[in-house]
C-alpha cells in the first residue's frame, strides 16, 4: 500500500516519490523516537512552527531521540528521494525548519547539554534551546554569547552567526563554536574541530548549514555571572530623533562589555509596564554589561540619563534572567515577518528614516531594530568564519510582529518596503533575519562575500545531491562543473 495515496489523499509536489508502507514501518521501528505521519496522533501539532505564518506539511516528521535515529532517518530519506529538513529549536523565521512533501528531521527531544569545566567546554546537543545551555553553564559560572530569547535554538541560531548580549566582548555564537559532530548526507558521522574536518567547521561557523544534521556542538566557556547590569530603558518617541543621536554617541564610545540594541516600537499592554504608557509609541535602549555589575552599572549609566524616561527597569540582575527579558514578546504562533540590512552608520538621515519606518508600521507589535556590532564582532578576519559580513558597525532589524491573517499583505509589504529603503545606507542581509525565502536578494551571490564560492565547495563536498534543501542560496556544483574545475 502506498502511503503517499493513503495518508496524504494527493500526490503533491515531491509526487514521484512513492512510499511503501512497509518501508515507512520497517523504518518506524528502527527509531527510539517517534515518527510522525500526517492523519495520526500529534502531527499537526509536530509540523508547526514557532511563526505563525509558516503552514508547511511535510510526508514524515522523524522525531529522533538520538544520533542513531538521525543516521536512520538521512538513510531513509537518501533510499527514497525525500529532501530533508532539519529542525533545532523551531524558531526560524523564515520557517527553514520544515518542508512541504519531504521529511523533518525534528531534534526538538535531543536538548541534552554537558559542561566540562577543567576544559572550558559545553556539548550541547542539536535540538537545546539558549535556555537549555544558559541553565547549565551558569551553574558553573559560565556563559556561551548566544541571542536575546530563550527559546532560540541553539543550532539554527549559531550556523548563521548569532548575535546577543555578549557580542561585542565575546563574538558571535558561530565565533564560540569550536567542534562539532554532523550526521552527512551518505549517513555517515564526522566530527568536524579544528584537527578534523577542519573545512567543515568553517562552514558551520555562520555559513547558513545545510551540510548535515549537527546532532552535537561544542562552544568554548566564558566566565561571567551569576549577576550581571542590564539597561531596560523606555524613551517617548517624540524625543527619538535626540535619544537615536546620544545613543549613537554613547555606543561609539561605550568599551566592549556593552552590547545593546535600540528598538522603536510601541509599549505593550502587558502588567508588567505601568498602564498608562500600554500603546504608547517609545525608543527602548537596551544593554548587557559582561564583566562586573557594579562596573556595568556606571558603565551603563549614560543610557538612562537621556531625559525623562517612560520606564527604567534597568538593574543587576541573574544573566538567566536578563537573558529572558524580551521571552515574552515573542509568543509562539503569532505571524512574524523579520528582515535586515547592514547600516554604514547611524547619521540623522538613517535616524530620520528610522523613526519614519517606525510611524508607518501597521502593526502596534512590529519593531525597527538596530543592533550596534563592534569590538570582537568585527575583529575577525571575514575569511576566517563562513560569516560574511563584520564590517558594518550596525545591523537594521525590521520585524513585522502582528496577529491578525487579514494583515499579512499590509504587514509584509511594510517589511520588504522599508527594507528596499534602508538598504541605501548599507546593504546585505542577516541570515538570521532574512526575510522569506522567495524574497528578492536572500539566495543572492553575494550574501557570504568572499566566501560564497568555499561555501559551494564544502556543500558539494557534503551534500552533492542537496538532500538538505532549506538553506540560502548555496548549492552543490554540478557534476559537470565539478569535473571542470578539476580539470
Ligand atoms: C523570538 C526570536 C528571537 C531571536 N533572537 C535572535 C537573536 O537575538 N540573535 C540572533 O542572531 N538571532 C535571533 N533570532 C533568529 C534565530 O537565530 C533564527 O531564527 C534561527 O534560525 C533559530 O534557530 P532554531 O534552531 O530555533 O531554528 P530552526 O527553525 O529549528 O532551524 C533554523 C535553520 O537551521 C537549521 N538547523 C536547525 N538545527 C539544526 C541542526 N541541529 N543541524 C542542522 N541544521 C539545523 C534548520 O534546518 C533551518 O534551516 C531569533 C529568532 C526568534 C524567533
Amino acid at each position: 500500500m502506498l502511503i503517499t495515496e493513503l495518508d496524504h489523499g494527493t500526490l503533491a509536489a515531491n509526487a514521484g516519490i512513492r512510499l511503501d508502507r512497509d518501508a515507512v514501518e520497517a523504518f518506524e521501528a528502527r527509531l527510539r523516537g517517534r515518527l510522525l505521519q500526517p492523519q495520526r496522533d500529534g502531527y499537526d501539532d509536530a509540523r508547526r512552527l514557532w511563526n505563525g505564518m509558516i503552514d508547511k506539511r511535510p510526508r514524515l516528521i522523524a522525531r529522533c531521540k538520538g544520533t542513531a535515529d538521525v543516521i536512520a532517518a538521512v538513510r531513509f530519506a537518501r533510499t527514497h528521494g525525500l529532501a530533508v529538513a532539519v529542525r533545532g529549536g523551531g524558531h526560524n523565521v523564515a520557517g527553514l525548519a520544515s518542508i512541504d512533501d519531504g521529511i523533518v528531521i525534528d531534534l526538538s527531544e535531543m536538548n541534552g547539554v554537558h559542561v566540562d569545566p577543567e576544559r572550558r567546554v559545553v556539548r550541547a546537543e542539536g535540538g537545546a534551546t539558549i535556555g537549555d545551555l544558559d541553565h547549565e553553564t551558569q551553574a558553573f559560572g559560565y556563559a556561551v554569547p548566544m541571542g536575546v530569547v530563550s527559546e532560540t535554538g541553539i543550532a539554527g541560531l549559531t550556523l548563521s552567526g548569532g548575535i546577543g548580549w555578549l557580542r561585542n566582548k565575546h563574538g558571535l555564537s558561530c565565533d564560540a563554536l569550536i567542534a562539532a559532530d554532523v550526521v552527512t548526507s551518505d549517513g555517515q558521522r564526522v566530527r568536524a574541530s579544528e584537527t578534523e574536518n577542519s573545512d567543515l567547521l568553517w562552514g558551520l561557523r555562520g555559513g547558513g548549514g545545510a551540510f548535515g544534521v549537527v546532532t552535537a556542538l561544542e562552544y568554548r566557556l566564558h566566565a561571567l555571572g551569576p549577576d550581571v547590569m542590564f539597561a531596560f530603558v523606555l524613551y517617548p518617541r517624540e524625543r527619538a530623533t535626540e535619544i537615536l543621536r546620544a545613543y549613537r554617541d554613547y555606543v561609539e564610545r561605550a568599551p566592549d562589555e556593552v552590547s545593546s540594541i535600540a528598538a522603536l516600537g510601541m509599549v505593550p499592554d502587558e502588567p508588567s509596564f505601568p498602564e498608562a504608557f500600554h500603546h504608547a509609541p517609545h525608543v527602548m535602549l537596551a544593554a548587557m554589561y559582561a564583566g562586573d555589575p557594579e562596573d556595568g552599572r556606571r558603565a551603563l549609566e549614560p543610557l538612562r540619563a537621556f531625559g525623562e524616561s517612560l520606564l527604567d527597569a534597568s538593574d543587576v540582575m541573574p544573566y538567566t534572567q536578563a537573558q529572558r527579558v524580551l521571552d515574552q514578546d515573542y509568543p509562539n504562533g503569532r505571524r512574524y515577518y523579520w528582515t535586515s540590512t547592514y547600516l554604514h552608520g547611524l547619521d540623522d538621515a538613517v535616524i530620520a528614516d528610522l523613526i519614519e519606518s517606525a510611524e508607518e508600521a501597521p502593526s502596534r507589535l512590529s519593531t525597527v531594530d538596530v543592533w550596534p556590532m563592534g569590538g570582537a564582532v568585527r575583529r575577525v578576519e571575514p575569511g576566517a568564519t563562513a560569516f560574511g559580513p563584520r564590517s558594518a558597525p550596525y545591523l537594521l532589524g525590521i520585524e513585522a510582529n502582528w496577529d491578525d491573517p487579514a494583515m499579512d499583505e499590509e504587514n509584509l509589504r511594510w517589511g520588504r518596503t522599508w527594507l528596499k529603503r534602508m538598504q541605501r545606507f548599507g546593504g546585505g542581509i542577516y541570515l538570521n533575519f532574512p526575510g522569506f525565502p522567495d524574497d528578492e536578494g536572500v539566495a543572492s551571490e553575494a550574501l557570504f562575500g568572499q566566501n560564497r564560492e568555499r561555501l559551494v565547495d564544502l556543500k558539494t563536498t557534503y551534500d552533492p545531491e542537496s538532500l538538505f534543501r532549506t538553506n540560502h542560496g548555496v548549492e552543490p556544483r554540478a557534476a559537470s562543473m565539478v569535473r571542470e574545475r578539476l580539470r
